[in-house]
């Protein structure tokens, strides 16, 4: 039923490692967001299933519209626990490292990855995986991690290990990176893993109430802010601006994931194929990219941001002031005028 893009020589050797291996660890990338925490939370749950010793890593905290799932309340947050973070790192004897490509993706573990002797199998789904990993199971074709790791284990033959908790997580990830099925999406395959979820006794209407209208009134009044008074309109350029600084975002009790989402909304202008974000973080910029049909975003990201990610969403960093982030978009964004074309 299921397409075979795995290569059967990879699915043979994780199963073989897996095997061998006891302790493992989880880790997934900074600022974790729902394909992050539910593909981490998917492979905990069938490892345990297997009785294995299992332990999820991320280097900060991820919002409170994820923590309902079954096993979020253990996750390390490594700035928070850093000691407790390492020990497990380095006691581990397999690292499974999710939906990131490059280690710099997990900031401050990275070294202690690199450091460490234990088996390193990567599970991704973005372009260009780096070369740090025993394993690279690695496929773009794959709408998120958790519809690979889904995969992973049907071909793996052991799916008597998914549950509802498992099947949770993995429709939550599959969800969050399509946008609710609204892009990156086409793929019949999902609809198939889609129904085998449903069996497995999941309420996909629940978990999208969970995770989409769960907000404060305060963020609610944040996107009403920044949609009339801040997003700018680029109109050469079919792009859409909106910046915020800290002390905007303290002016709306700003919490982790409040502002998720908002990269989107401009792309609901007809006009509109290029959505920016750029957001000022205690100590750097943060920028999220969102596009519409083949503008490449993360080749902005990448070559301006220092960044990367998927197509239609990518994100990427400027160190230095928000002021400067913003002269920096708007001196490059004319460079993109031939990509940036509606069709
Ligand atoms: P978001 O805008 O939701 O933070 O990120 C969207 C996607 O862009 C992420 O899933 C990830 O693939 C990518 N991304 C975000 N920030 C960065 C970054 O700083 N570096 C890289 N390489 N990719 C990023
Ligand atoms: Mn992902």
């Amino acid at each position: 039923v299921f397409d075979k893009i795995v290569a059967e020589r990879s699915i043979q050797m994780a199963k073989k490692i897996i095997d061998q291996s006891c302790k493992i660890v989880i880790v997934t990338h900074i600022s974790p967001d729902g394909d992050a925490i539910g593909s981490s939370l998917a492979l905990c749950h069938f490892l345990l299933q297997l009785g294995k010793s299992v332990n999820i890593i991320v280097p900060n905290n991820f919002p409170t519209f994820l923590r309902w799932m079954s096993g979020a309340k253990n996750i390390v947050i490594s700035e928070l626990e850093e000691r407790i973070a390492q020990q497990f790192i380095r006691t581990a004897d397999l690292i499974f490292c999710l939906d990131f490509n490059v280690l710099c993706r997990v900031e401050r573990l990275a070294p202690w990855i690199e450091k460490s002797v234990a088996k390193k199998i990567l599970i991704d789904h973005h372009p260009l995986p780096g070369d740090f990993c025993d394993l690279n199971i690695s496929y773009h074709e794959f709408s998120s991690t958790s519809e690979l790791i889904f995969s992973f284990i049907c071909r793996m033959d052991m799916s008597e290990y998914m549950d509802k908790n498992f099947a949770e997580c993995i429709y939550t990830g599959m969800m969050t990176d399509t946008g609710a099925f609204t892009y990156n999406s086409n793929r019949p395959q999902i609809y198939r893993i889609i129904k085998e979820l449903l069996g497995k006794g999941i309420d996909k209407d629940a978990i999208y109430n969970k995770v989409y209208n769960n907000y404060s009134e305060s963020r609610i009044r944040l996107q009403g802010y920044i949609l009339y008074q801040k997003m700018k309109i680029f109109e050469k350029y079919h792009t859409s601006l909106i910046t915020l600084s800290c002390e905007e975002q303290n002016q709306f009790l700003w919490k982790k994931g409040d502002t998720e989402g908002f990269v989107n909304i401009p792309l609901s202008i007809k006009e509109v194929v290029f959505s920016v974000f750029i957001r000022e973080e205690d100590n750097k910029v943060k920028v999220s990219f969102r596009s519409k049909g083949k503008f490449p975003s993360n080749r902005f990201a990448a070559e301006v941001f220092n960044g990367g990610g998927h197509l239609n969403a990518s994100g990427g960093e400027f160190n230095g002031k928000l002021e400067d982030a913003i002269v920096l978009f708007e001196k490059k964004l004319p460079k993109y005028r031939y990509l940036l074309v509606r069709k």
